[in-house]
């Protein structure tokens, strides 16, 4: 059976640009009440506007989720204005461009907080709410290579493969309490990602791989997953193929890895 959207309370992090943004607006259009939280206030208002001038309900929260008190802020400020949360998605993340042998370990005490730290403290906080209620959904907005890892991302990958790993174990823990939790991999996706990528010791830029699909295109499949909940959502269907393969001949990917994706093997041997 297919779930009713309207007047449901989502929590979105990372809503001020790319696939949250995008996701709020085609939420909106099925008419949820919605919580936008990213860090630029700006942006938050104008799409706070843009969802009240198409009739729809916003309210917003300037928050740096890397900090856990303002995740904490987030989910009890949602808690106390609304009685209720149905739907959490945490989206809110970036990447980082660069070996594993040269990651400083300030990026990765930056990039575990907000890309898997604050998914698992907002989980753990809305955990018993949901309980309460008797139902709720979690989305957690993972990546491909939360599912095989690739040159010059092996950070980014550790966060998305820790963040798939959390769901897995959760997703049973909660199973009889009428919570799901789904996790979503897009592939590369046209947003502000690869602009805001950090990077390590490198002289080449970050280029994505593959197909780009549309933010849209990400924000569809998260609204369908709200209507029909699914453990795993691939928004690019073809990636899938690489996900199985991965589990069956991990050194075949390897191989393939190697061919395609040469430019990244060279900006790994770049210093
Ligand atoms: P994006 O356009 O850069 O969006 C990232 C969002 O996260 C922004 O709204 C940003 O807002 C927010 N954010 C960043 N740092 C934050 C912080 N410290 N506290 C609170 N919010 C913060 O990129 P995107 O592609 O839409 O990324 C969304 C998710 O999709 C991420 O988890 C990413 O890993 C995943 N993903 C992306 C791709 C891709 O190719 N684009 C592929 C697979 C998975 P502020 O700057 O205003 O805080």
């Amino acid at each position: 059976m297919t779930r009713r959207i309207a007047d449901k309370i989502v929590v979105i992090t990372g809503a001020s640009s790319g696939i949250g943004r995008a996701t709020a607006l085609a939420l909106a259009r099925e008419r949820a009440k919605l919580v936008l939280v990213a860090r630029r206030e700006n942006l938050l208002v104008q799409l706070e506007e843009e969802i009240r001038a198409a009739g729809g309900t916003a309210c917003s929260m300037s928050l740096d989720l890397r900090q856990r008190a303002n995740v904490e802020t987030m989910i009890r400020s949602t808690h106390e204005r609304f009685g209720r949360i149905d739907v959490l998605i945490n989206n809110a993340g970036f990447g980082f461009w660069g070996t594993v042998a040269h990651t400083p370990a300030a990026v990765v005490r930056e990039i575990f907080d907000l890309n898997f730290e604050a998914p698992l403290f907002a989980s753990q906080l809305v955990i018993p709410i949901m309980r309460a209620q008797g139902s709720g959904h979690i989305i957690n907005i993972s990546s491909i290579v939360g599912k095989r890892g690739l040159p010059m991302s092996g950070i980014y990958c550790a966060t998305k493969f820790a963040l798939q790993g959390i769901s897995e174990s959760l997703r049973l823990e909660v199973k009889d309490d009428g919570i799901d939790v789904s996790v979503i991999s897009p592939a590369g996706t046209e947003t502000e990602f690869g602009e805001k990528v950090r990077y390590g010791q490198v002289k080449r830029k970050f280029k994505p791989t593959g197909h780009i699909q549309s933010a849209g295109e990400v924000a569809e499949a998260i609204v369908r997953c709200i209507q029909k909940p699914k453990i795993e959502v691939y928004p690019n269907r073809s990636s899938r193929f690489l996900v199985w393969a991965n589990a069956i001949a991990p050194g075949l990917v390897d191989k393939i890895v190697i061919r395609y994706l040469r430019d990244r093997l060279n900006a790994a041997k770049e210093k």
